[in-house]
């Protein structure tokens, strides 16, 4: 691809997905450069139902290759599995390494959304992969009949909770406060659901294994008392997430905590640069927000071009 980008976007999620819709439907040259396939973070996601228009909910995975089709329909191009290793500003514009190809494009919209932290206590690292995930789509169907602890308060951790019950024996969740911060009505299910037993105001700090496979979660109270151990063949953490902001960390300003500083323009500090979705500092990270942000992110972008303000 030798041609110069008008739109370049990185990451395929929801912002970046409708940021490509906007930019191909304005006939800019719009090329979309995704680390796995289309769709983001609400690929582990197997049901979405806060997405407007949509009363009954749709799985994760589907919205994605809708957004993706719809894009595409529109004349964007994508650039899947592919690895985006440096974003520089050269000649007037941006360029882009990736997998040892070179790019230059007039604007970029970063959308490159977040990643699940960790909870960093014992056992964690040795048995990732063996009782240990981050992801309840994936790795919920080896949990059939089994015993589970998930840990949070937030919306990840109590709506994967109740994915996992489809599997799971029993799904023990864990919060490290008396009060959730998730939707109301995910919360009401929660408690309505006799698989699932709370451990409020429970600190996790270790989990236990037994001959390579996870076996126990240890528990304090807040003040540091050991509380309980709960038996668990699996521990699902989804205790928030970080921004994927280090291909930008020396081009624009960045918020405590590596988000993408963004004005209502979803502009950052670098002109010609725009960010989007969940790697930017905007508080709420929905599907619907981050949809509409891309939307905007575009619609800056072109007007950016418009204005004859970029050389390249
Ligand atoms: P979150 O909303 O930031 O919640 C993280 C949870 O983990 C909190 O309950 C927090 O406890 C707990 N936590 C953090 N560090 C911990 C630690 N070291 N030990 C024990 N617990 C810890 O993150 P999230 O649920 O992953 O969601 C991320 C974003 O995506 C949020 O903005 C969320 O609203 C959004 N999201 C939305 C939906 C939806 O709308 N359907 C679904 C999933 C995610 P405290 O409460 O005490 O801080």
């Amino acid at each position: 691809m030798s041609d110069i980008i008008d739109i370049a976007i990185i990451g395929g999620g929801p912002a970046g997905l409708t940021a490509a819709l906007y930019g191909a439907r304005a006939r800019a040259t719009t090329v979309v450069f995704e680390t796995s396939l289309p769709g983001g973070q609400i690929i582990t996601t197997d049901w979405i139902e806060n997405y407007p228009g949509m009363p009954e909910g749709l799985n994760g995975s589907r919205i994605g290759e809708l957004m993706h089709a719809h894009a595409e329909k529109f004349g964007a191009r994508f650039k899947t599995f592919a690895n985006v290793e440096t974003l520089t500003a050269d000649s007037g514009g941006f360029r882009i390494e990736a997998d040892d190809e070179s790019y230059l494009a007039r604007t970029v919209i970063l959308a490159t959304g977040a990643v699940p932290s960790k909870l960093g206590i014992r056992g964690e690292a040795e048995y990732t992969g063996r009782g240990v995930s981050w992801c309840a789509t994936c790795d919920g169907a080896l949990y059939r009949g089994k015993v589970v602890a998930v840990i949070g308060g937030g919306d990840a951790a109590l709506e994967e909770a109740l994915f996992l019950t489809k599997f799971a024996e029993r799904v023990h969740l864990v919060h490290r406060r008396e009060e959730f911060r998730a939707a109301k009505c995910i919360q009401e299910r929660c408690v309505a659901n006799d698989k699932i037993e709370l451990h409020l105001a429970r600190v996790p700090v270790e989990i236990v294994g037994r001959d390579g496979k996870v076996s126990a979660l240890i528990l304090e109270t807040p003040t540091g008392e050991t509380a309980e151990t709960i038996p668990v063949q699996g521990v699902f953490e989804f205790v928030g997430v970080h921004p994927n902001s280090e291909l930008v960390k020396d081009l624009v300003e960045l918020a405590v905590g590596g988000w993408v500083m963004v004005d209502k323009s979803m502009g950052t500090s670098y002109e010609g640069l725009f960010a989007a979705g969940d790697v930017t500092d905007t508080p709420l990270k929905q599907v619907v927000t981050a949809a509409g942000q891309g939307a905007t992110a575009a619609s800056e972008a072109l007007r950016y071009l418009d204005s004859g303000v970029c050389t390249l």
